[in-house]
């Protein structure tokens, strides 16, 4: 039976009978044919500067489902992750980011995207190469990619997870740590491994300003970025009463509903492109 979720979807996948496997199984096989028949679609969300100013763009897959519309990532990201889906599914945003890169190259701007990555597409041994050679293929530049990372996917084989990030950021490629603060790594990665940006999970920003404890913890998390040398990013930003606790902590990058909710791609493009003021 279908619920209502806090985003306003429809969980549809959810079964009153509780098979749980019979359901993965049922997303699995549709979401592999979606792969297949151009199903999926890049969203794009704008990352702002504390002048409200768009400095930076997140890579967001949606499906869409002939039948049930447009299905965020949370229905069918834990199935695609689980079956292996997931790789197929990273390397295609990847591809659509990276053409969405060299669309704004093309028009003279020097936008950002941030594609986020599963543990278990960065695990794959090609992982490095796959990275660059989807940017040389779309003609897309290094330095304007950055890969989200979650801090449990340095968890186990901690040395190779070093390797291929210090290839790729000597290839001009950014990381940026995903959901930081919600994962259970000790803090000891973040001067191992060149780390670009910390994002602050939208659970800390939800309470703010009236909660002291995510205050606090927020707090936390720009000093240690700062102290680091570390670019930081809040995600969640729903009301202006966020916006203004974050504004008042200094030079931070904000992203949430209140700038911009997800956009499809060529949308969030065009109007980059057609008003130069914005990204100048
Ligand atoms: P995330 O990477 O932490 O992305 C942020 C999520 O917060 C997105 O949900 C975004 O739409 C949502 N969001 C943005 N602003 C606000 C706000 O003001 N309030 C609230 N409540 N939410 C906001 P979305 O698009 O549903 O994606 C959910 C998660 O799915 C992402 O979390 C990411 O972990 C995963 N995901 C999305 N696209 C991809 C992808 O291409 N590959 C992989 N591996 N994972 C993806
Ligand atoms: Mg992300
Ligand atoms: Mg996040
Ligand atoms: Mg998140």
């Amino acid at each position: 039976r279908a619920r209502r979720q806090s985003g306003g979807h429809i969980a549809f996948f959810e079964s009153s009978m509780g098979d749980i496997a019979r359901k993965r199984f049922d997303i699995e096989r549709e979401l592999r044919l979606a792969i297949a028949k151009g199903e999926l679609r890049l969203y794009l969300q704008h990352q702002v500067d504390t002048q409200g100013q768009v400095c930076a763009l997140e890579a967001l897959v949606r499906w869409a489902h002939p039948v049930r519309g447009l299905v965020p990532p949370g229905e069918f990201i834990t199935v695609a992750e689980e079956s292996g889906l997931i790789i197929a599914l990273d390397n295609w945003v990847l591809t659509a980011a990276c053409q969405a890169l060299a669309q704004l190259a093309a028009a003279g701007c020097p936008i950002s995207i941030a594609v986020n990555v599963s543990p278990k597409h960065f695990a794959q041994d090609d992982f490095v190469d796959t990275i660059l050679a989807t940017l040389e293929r779309e003609g897309a530049s290094p330095n304007r990619l950055l890969l989200e990372i979650t801090e449990g996917l340095l968890l186990d084989k901690f040395d190779e997870a070093r390797a291929k990030m210090a290839a790729l950021s000597e290839a001009g490629i950014r990381f940026s740590i995903d959901d930081f603060g919600t994962g259970y790594s000790s803090l000891a990665y973040l001067k191992q491994l060149p780390i670009h940006e910390l994002k602050i999970d939208q659970s800390f920003v939800r309470n703010l300003p009236g909660d002291k404890n995510d205050g606090a913890l927020v707090d936390t998390i720009i000093s240690i970025a700062r102290h680091l040398g570390l670019a930081i990013v809040a995600e969640g930003v729903e009301t202006k009463a966020q916006q203004h606790f974050l504004a008042e902590r200094g030079d931070l990058t904000l992203q949430g509903y209140l700038f911009a909710r997800p956009m499809p791609a060529q949308a969030v493009i065009d109007a980059l492109v057609h008003i130069p003021a914005q990204h100048a």
